[in-house]
């Protein structure tokens, strides 16, 4: 008997499996392999196919095994992590592309005033689009939500008109240079729908994408480090995340060889589970990586963003001395940070950012996972884990930690002691 055809689907908020051509007088029986898991058939005679269906993603590793007739069949939900890891891959990939063609014509060019915000526009935008597309084309049979930062309101007025048609054209020209999709040209209207497929409100059911389409814009327009950041949430917890760095060098930014940092262009990848790799933006075999292991705070470096508008400086300078740290802050843009402590480019990353700032998912989901694979754990100062579930905002207390299992005792506590000093009066 031939295999059945097997397409997986998500129906409501529920994974879905399909099996097509199958004969309506066939005997059929489904076992479940977990006991947490259960799984409904719905029989659909008309078009002769079987709809299976599970309550949840979180179980992805039971496999159901199908037996129809005498031909036997196993499925396991893994072919789905393997599809979506390939396709947010592909995704930010095709993206960081078209942000480096956009930020070398910005480097470029004479004219343009570095202060000009609109090449960063294009290029969110554009990047946008992109990993929208490509997971849709890459995972056609499931159920698609995004929570993303940008939206096609600004670039509906009659002023972006200019703008509009730079994006389409940068995305279309990006789709044919790389030769993968042999689609049509898109509209400029389809670039304004597809958009708008990012605003997604995420929450703690089904799963969800999360994007940062040009994550450190400042760093962008500097010339410096930006990240294109993607993140799969599956019933809250983050579960998949890729970052791209295309400034990021190969090698170590501790490194002190000659031509170190003439190589750039990195791809972290990470799934629940499954460790984090790095590969070479222009393709390279994926190397695990894993956070730095010391114990020893007085030699652990650490990160924090290059703007002092975006995290306390001073604080995390306090927190350092607390800790004997000897050498000065790296002070980079983006979830590049992240990449870069995952493989142990220093031990530490300090986020303070000013009372009231309300940090959004897509500024950490990707990085968060990245650094739990390789070894790492992140928190809020008061030593919670990050919750990606409360929709587009993290509900934080204080500010965002990072480094190894083994430090963070003695980090949790240089920082509590330099907040509880902060907040006393100055005498
Ligand atoms: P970084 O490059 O690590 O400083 O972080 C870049 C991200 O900081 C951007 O994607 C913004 O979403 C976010 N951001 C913008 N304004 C602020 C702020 N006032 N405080 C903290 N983060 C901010
Ligand atoms: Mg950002």
């Amino acid at each position: 008997m031939a295999w059945w055809g097997v397409t997986t689907a998500v129906v409501g908020r529920l994974p879905s499996i399909i099996i097509k051509n199958h004969h309506p007088s066939s005997p059929f029986c489904i076992k479940s392999s977990s006991n947490h898991y259960s799984v409904h058939i719905l029989l659909d005679n008309n078009n002769n196919s079987i709809k299976l269906k599970s309550n949840s993603y979180s179980v992805a590793t039971a496999a159901a095994t199908f037996s129809c007739c005498s031909a036997a069949m196993s499925f396991s939900y893994g072919y789905d992590k393997q599809q979506q890891l390939i396709a947010a891959k592909k995704a930010v990939s095709l993206a960081a592309r078209l942000c480096q063609k956009v930020q070398k014509g910005l480097l470029q060019s004479d004219v343009q005033s570095k202060s000009d915000k609109s090449p960063v526009t294009v290029a969110d935008y554009g990047s946008q689009v992109l990993v929208s597309f490509v997971l849709q084309k890459e995972l056609p049979a499931q159920a698609f939500s995004l929570v993303a930062e940008e939206d096609s309101g600004d670039l509906r007025k009659e002023e972006s008109q200019e703008t509009l048609q730079r994006i389409t054209k940068l995305v279309n020209d990006t789709i044919a240079n790389d030769g993968t999709y042999n689609v049509l040209p898109m509209s400029e209207a389809q670039v304004l729908t597809i958009i708008d497929c990012g605003t997604s409100e995420g929450g703690p059911n089904g799963q969800h994408w999360v994007l940062d389409p040009i994550d450190g814009t400042k760093g962008f327009l500097r010339g410096d480090q930006y990240a294109i950041a993607l993140g799969l949430l599956d019933e809250g917890k983050v579960v998949l995340g890729v970052l791209a760095c295309p400034n990021l060098p190969l090698e170590s930014i501790r490194s002190q060889h000659q031509n170190a940092a003439d190589k750039v262009g990195c791809l972290f990848s990470a799934q629940l589970g499954c460790g984090t790799y790095m590969e070479s933006l222009n393709g390279s075999p994926p190397v695990k990586v894993h956070v730095s292991d010391t114990e020893n705070s007085e030699e652990a470096s650490f990160f924090e963003s290059y703007e002092a508008a975006h995290s306390s400086h001073s604080l995390s300078g306090s927190i350092a001395k607390k800790l004997g740290v000897k050498a000065p802050p790296v002070r980079i843009d983006s979830q590049a940070k992240y990449g870069a402590l995952s493989r142990g480019d220093g031990a530490i990353y300090l986020r303070f950012p000013n009372k009231g700032y309300r940090e959004k998912i897509w500024d950490h989901a990707a990085g968060y996972i990245v650094i739990a694979e390789a070894g790492g754990v992140a928190s809020d100062a008061g030593g919670k884990p990050l919750d990606f579930s409360k929709g587009r905002y993290l509900d934080l207390d204080t500010g965002i930690i990072v480094t190894n299992q083994k430090l963070m005792p003695a980090l949790l506590k240089a920082v509590q002691d330099s907040l509880n000093e902060q907040a006393l009066p100055s005498l």
